[in-house]
C-alpha cells in the first residue's frame, strides 16, 4: 500500500466513533434576563437524538469560522480527517436546558457576556433560520435519590443545569440553593420543591476576580442535617474556593459532590479547556 493509500483509509475508518452530530435550524429566541437568552433549535436531524439520563445533560456546538468554505452537507468529524486543525470548527460547550420529543425542539441557554467570544455573541443575536451544529450528548450528574437533602452553586452559566436539576426533585425534597447573577434583573422564576431555598446572590456589576459573593453565600448558609447531595459548578477560580469549603471545612466525600469549572475568567474555552490538562486547570 503506497502512503497515500494509507491516508485516504483513515480518512474512511477514523480510529475513534464520533458522537452524533446534530445540524438544526433556530426556531425561536427568548431574552430571559438581561443577561440570558434562550435559543430553541429543531429540525429533523433531532429524531436520531438520544438525551442523556443527566440533569447537566451537555452539547458540544460547532462554530463554522468565517472566510473558511466548508463541504456540504458539513460533518465536522470528516473535517478532522481533511482540514488542518486551524480550520476545524471551533467548539462551545452548552447545557441542554431542555429537550421536547414531542416537538423535537431542543433550548439552550446562553449567558450573554457582551462582546468577547463566539457563542455569547452569536447567541445574543440569533434569529429564526441561523444554522447550529452540536455533537453530543454528554452528561453524569442527576440529583442522588438517597441524598436526605441537596446542595447547588453555581452562576448563570450553570444556572440552566441547576434549574434542570431542581425541576427534577421530588415535591418533598429539601435544599439549599444559591445561583450568582450580576443584578437582581437577571433572576429568573425556577420550579423547585418548597422546601429547596433558593438564594440569589449578585456581583453587582463586580468582575469574578473581584467578587466572593457565591463564595461567602455558600460559606455563611445554612447547612442541613444529613447526607448532602452537591452540584456545583461554574466559574474556575469560584469552584477552587468553593471545594476547598466543601471538602476542607464540611469534610464532603468526592463522592457527594458533582464540581467542575465551567469556564474561565479572562480565558477563552480553547484555552480553558488545554488548561484542565495542567497544573492551573485542575480542580479535583
Ligand atoms: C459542561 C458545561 C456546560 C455549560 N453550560 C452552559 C450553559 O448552559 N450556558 C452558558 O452560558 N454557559 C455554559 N457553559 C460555559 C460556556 O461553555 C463558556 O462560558 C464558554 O466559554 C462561552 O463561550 P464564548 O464563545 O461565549 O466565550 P469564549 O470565547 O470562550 O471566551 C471569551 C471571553 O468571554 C469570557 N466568558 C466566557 N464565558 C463567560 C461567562 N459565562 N460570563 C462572563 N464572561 C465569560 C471568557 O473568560 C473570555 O474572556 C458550560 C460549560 C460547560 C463545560
Amino acid at each position: 500500500m503506497t502512503s497515500s493509500e494509507s491516508a485516504s483509509a483513515a480518512v474512511v475508518a477514523p480510529a475513534v466513533k464520533p458522537r452524533p452530530q446534530f445540524s438544526l435550524r433556530v426556531l425561536r429566541t427568548e431574552q430571559l434576563s438581561p443577561h440570558m437568552v434562550r435559543v430553541v433549535a429543531g429540525g429533523p436531524g433531532l429524531a436520531e437524538f438520544e438525551p442523556k439520563d443527566a440533569t447537566d445533560m451537555y452539547v458540544k456546538i460547532h462554530f463554522l469560522q468565517p472566510g473558511v468554505e466548508y463541504a456540504e452537507p458539513v460533518d465536522v468529524f470528516a473535517l478532522r480527517e481533511t482540514m488542518p486543525r486551524e480550520h476545524w470548527p471551533v467548539t462551545r460547550t452548552y447545557t441542554v436546558r431542555s429537550f421536547d420529543a414531542a416537538a423535537q425542539e431542543v433550548a439552550i441557554d446562553f449567558v450573554v457576556h457582551g462582546d468577547a467570544g463566539l457563542a455569547g455573541p452569536w447567541a445574543a443575536s440569533a434569529a429564526p433560520g441561523d444554522r447550529i451544529i452540536f455533537t453530543g450528548p454528554g452528561g453524569a450528574y442527576r440529583p442522588n435519590p438517597d441524598a436526605d437533602w441537596f446542595l447547588f452553586a453555581g452562576d448563570e452559566s450553570a444556572l440552566p443545569a441547576i434549574a434542570a436539576a431542581l425541576e427534577s426533585l421530588p415535591a418533598g425534597a429539601r435544599g439549599q440553593a444559591y445561583i450568582e447573577v450580576d443584578t437582581a434583573e437577571d433572576i429568573q422564576p425556577l420550579d423547585k420543591p418548597d422546601a429547596v431555598e433558593l438564594t440569589w446572590v449578585f456581583r453587582n456589576g463586580a468582575t469574578p476576580d473581584a467578587s466572593t459573593a457565591l463564595l461567602d453565600a455558600v460559606a455563611n448558609g445554612a447547612w442541613q442535617e444529613g447526607r448532602v447531595d452537591a452540584f456545583v459548578h461554574g466559574e474556575r477560580e469560584y469552584m477552587k474556593a468553593l471545594r476547598d469549603i466543601l471538602f476542607k471545612q464540611r469534610g464532603l466525600e468526592r463522592g457527594q459532590v458533582s464540581l467542575s469549572g465551567y469556564w474561565a475568567y479572562g480565558r477563552t474555552e480553547d484555552y480553558f479547556q488545554a488548561e484542565k490538562k495542567e497544573p492551573i486547570g485542575k480542580i479535583l
